[in-house]
């Protein structure tokens, strides 16, 4: 057993699932430094997925630097990104290590995004991700989700069944008639929805509609649904465009029609880079009323689709529950208090509801501490935790 209520470990100590998380993530660190050299170990310690915290979808993993599809709604150029695509610049080994010492990361519990920043199967990047996904789930057991605009051949189907056999796939499908204008060098969608369809045979395969195109990917949802119905796909994650001051440019020269559609939806104008949210929840329940006619089950946000693909729970948000709740926990209150004496900190009252943890502390401490137990234990525990300092 890897994580139970307790875990045994060298020299007979039990200890609580919390600080065995911990510990496990030490074993992982000191061995992948017994095979990496200095010089890698040391870029890793600086590199980005050492320190940066989980977003709600998961931890985002980046398989390569930059991306040269140029979809036009696309924010990773806003971000600094190039046109181009660079394999990310740590072996796969250096990258699983990064990871392991990253402080807020839970093996088995954090959900690992791939493709938020790049596409991760485009040809540059394509060996070097099956490799990294392969590698981060054998260490540190993340539950994998990989979102892609590339067709699913065989090759990738079959290593990512062999790396997680659990992992969940969503294929980016925003429309089928506008798609060389808003996505011009990525494959045509109805070949990307046909090969979802094959790899929806072996792996939890959603698509992903996202960002929702007004005026664009509504039309088209009747047209859209019927041929994931024909290519027997299940599932779908609806998500939201946001735009900024760019994305607004790039959209106008592409079709006015749609900027307009945006601009009439948009709450306030985007300042610099910032990304606005555009108003979409008629759209969101149309998409929902249709999916219901087709029996297609809809994720409102990614992490959910990895949840169920897992088979997991989480609660750790006001979206939640969700998942098996059959695998609902009501956190121990030994193991919180066990973790709490392990990293030092003296807390006078731990209160454990179905819902939440709430933890006062004793003495007052460092805001990054706060931050740091908050996030661990609503990681490890998969819910909703509030600390309070003096
Ligand atoms: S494929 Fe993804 S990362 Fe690449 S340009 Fe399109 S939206 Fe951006
Ligand atoms: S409760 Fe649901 S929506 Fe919230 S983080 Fe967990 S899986 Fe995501």
């Amino acid at each position: 057993m890897l994580f139970g209520s307790t875990q045994s470990l060298e020299g007979g100590v039990v200890l609580g699932k919390i600080v065995g998380f911990i510990e496990f993530k030490e074993r992982i660190r000191r061995s992948l430094e017994n095979i990496l050299s200095s010089e890698v170990v040391e870029r890793a310690k600086r590199d980005s997925h050492s320190f940066r915290s989980p977003r709600p979808c998961g931890m985002t993993i980046h398989t390569g630097i930059g991306c040269s599809n140029m979809c036009v709604y696309c924010y990773i150029y806003d971000m600094g990104f190039p046109k181009t695509v660079e394999l990310y610049p740590l072996p796969v080994e250096g990258l699983v290590y990064a990871l392991s010492i990253n402080p807020y990361i839970v093996p088995t519990k954090t959900l690992a995004a791939y493709g938020s920043v790049t596409e991760p199967f485009n040809s540059v990047t394509r060996d070097f991700s099956l490799k990294l996904i392969e590698y981060v789930y054998r260490y540190l057991k993340l539950p994998t989700q990989i979102s892609t605009k590339s067709i699913l051949d065989e090759k990738i189907v079959y290593s990512l069944a062999n790396a997680d056999s659990r992992c969940s796939i969503l294929v980016t499908v925003t429309s089928i008639d506008y798609a060389k204008i808003l996505e011009p060098r990525a494959p045509s969608p109805i070949e990307r929805i046909i090969y979802a369809g094959y790899a929806s045979k072996h792996l939890h395969t959603s698509i992903f509609i996202r960002p929702i195109i007004p005026g664009v990917t509504d039309s088209e949802i009747d047209k859209i649904f019927k041929l994931l119905a024909e290519y027997s796909i299940k599932n779908i994650v609806i998500g939201s465009l946001r735009v900024s001051k760019n994305i607004l440019i790039k959209l106008k020269q592409a079709s006015p029609s749609i900027y307009n559609e945006v601009l009439y939806r948009l709450p306030r104008e985007p300042i610099k880079k910032q990304q606005i949210a555009i108003y979409d929840k008629d759209i969101k329940e149309k998409i929902a009323r249709k999916a219901r006619e087709y029996q297609l089950k809809l994720y409102t946000s990614a992490c959910q689709a990895n949840i169920d693909a897992h088979k997991e729970f989480c609660n750790m948000c006001l979206k939640g529950p969700c998942g098996d709740i059959g695998r609902w926990e009501t956190a121990e209150e030994a193991d919180i208090a066990e973790f709490l004496e392990y990293i030092k900190v003296r807390y006078s009252r731990i209160t454990v509801s179905r819902d939440a943890v709430y933890i006062e502390l004793k003495d007052k401490i460092s805001k990054d501490k706060i931050e740091y137990i908050e996030k661990f234990l609503k990681q490890s525990l998969k819910t909703i935790v509030r600390v309070k300092s003096r």
